[in-house]
């Protein structure tokens, strides 16, 4: 892109990337908003010089010079949020999905292609991406193991070790420059959906491969599914390869929603963190909770353990929305056990400390006070007990804090 290395674009802040990064050709071509291209085919007359340019992607991956061949090849609306993205999260690179999970199983056939089926990975993982593991859905066998055990899980034709941080539904944290270190020379993929690179930024601490739910924090409006690994450009090649193989394609569409997503992140992140901050602290003095879990980056991600029947607090939330998924402008409350980590085996769940009674809470942009106002009404609605939870609630104050949980072990 003219212009884009020259020293005054080479350090600008994260805020300023944020809405800028991927459009830096606009003014130029005299527009502001970035164009939509819809194409599928794209014409050309010099089949000679096509030729050579499929042939040099099937070398390395690389984009082909001028415009795509095919839109399974690449796609000039994704390629802007795929450049943005990656200027974020300061890696060369980075290739746009369908689909996180759409991004996993990419990266897993680059290594099982490459002879490398064996991934080393951490506890707890988002759950798709545990299943996508212990089933061994693309032929990988995994070796679940805590951070300090990596270095000995490491066999000849491990291809991959995988951690999430702050992990999907338990906020729990992993050192990833020490993650990195005991890694070697096999790539460390940190799915970092839920920092985002706002709050961290991976492969400043050495992992080769920063995977995201575009879905969640980087579309942000609840309205676009994508998926998209950054990375140095020779992975991102082999990424864009099995990219056009096997078809897990961004629409463009979704890659304009998430260009315009991304410009706002920041702002939204911090926002957002700043009321989950509070909600956080009111929860961890509120006896009618357990334990409550946030990280120490912060973000927008609450878990907590309660007392009574998690299933009580779903059914009470009138303005916080009883959904899964994460990272939107409003503020969404799930059960994890039931929900985004069923999927998991029941024991492999709770040893991976996703507790039967936490929940998860992915905080928005509303006002703090209003937020509270319905987490505190849903939270008595456990305490009342089941069996009345239909009934007209008793007035507040009446209500014991040590409730019988009868429910809650399901
Ligand atoms: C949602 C999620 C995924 C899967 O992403 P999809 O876009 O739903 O395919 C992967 N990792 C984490 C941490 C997630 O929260």
């Amino acid at each position: 892109m003219p212009g884009y290395d020259d020293a005054r674009t080479a350090s600008r802040a994260l805020a300023t990337e944020a809405v800028h990064a991927g459009r830096d050709d606009l003014a130029r071509q005299g527009l502001h908003a970035p164009p939509i291209d819809l194409s599928t085919t794209y014409p050309s007359y010099d089949s000679r010089g096509e030729a050579a340019r499929i042939d040099a992607f099937a070398t390395t991956g690389a984009e082909p010079d001028g415009p795509p061949v095919y839109g399974r090849l690449g796609n000039p609306t994704v390629g802007r949020f795929e450049t943005a993205l990656a200027k974020l999260e300061g890696t060369e690179a980075a290739v746009a999905f369908a689909s996180g999970m759409a991004a996993l199983s990419a990266v897993l056939l680059v290594r099982s292609s490459m002879g490398l089926r064996h991934v080393v990975a951490v506890r707890p993982l988002y759950g798709c991406s545990d299943h996508l593991l212990t089933a061994g859905l693309l032929g990988s066998e995994v070796t679940w193991t805590d951070p300090a055990g990596i270095a000995d899980a490491l066999r000849p034709d491990t291809g991959l070790v995988m951690v999430e941080s702050p992990a999907n539904p338990t906020l729990a944290e992993v050192d990833l420059r020490a993650v990195a270190h005991a890694c070697g020379s096999v790539p460390l993929l940190a799915d970092n959906t839920f920092a985002t690179p706002v709050l961290q930024r991976p492969a400043e601490h050495g992992a080769r491969l920063v995977l995201h739910s575009a879905t969640k924090y980087l579309g942000g409006h609840g309205d676009v599914m994508a998926g998209v690994v950054a990375c140095d450009e020779e992975f991102a090649g082999r990424l864009r390869q099995i990219r056009f193989a096997t078809g897990g394609v961004l629409h463009p569409l979704a890659g304009y929603l998430l260009l315009r997503g991304l410009s706002t992140l920041p702002v939204r992140v911090r926002a957002a963190s700043a009321t989950a901050a509070e909600l956080a602290r009111r929860l961890a003095a509120d006896p009618r909770v357990a334990r409550v879990h946030y990280p120490r980056i912060g973000g927008a991600m609450i878990a907590f353990e309660i007392h009574g029947d998690p299933h009580e607090v779903i059914a009470g939330v009138r303005l916080i929305t009883p959904a899964v998924s994460l990272g939107s402008v409003d503020t969404l409350i799930q059960h994890p056990a039931s929900i985004s980590h069923r999927i998991v085996d029941a024991d492999d769940r709770r040893d991976a400390g996703v507790s039967d009674r936490l929940l998860r809470m992915s905080v928005g942009l509303e006002d703090v006070e209003d937020l509270w106002a319905d987490l505190d009404g849903a939270l008595e609605r456990p305490v009342r007990g089941a069996g009345q939870c239909r009934q007209a609630a008793p007035p507040r104050g009446a209500t014991s804090h040590n409730a019988p949980a009868a429910a809650g072990a399901q």
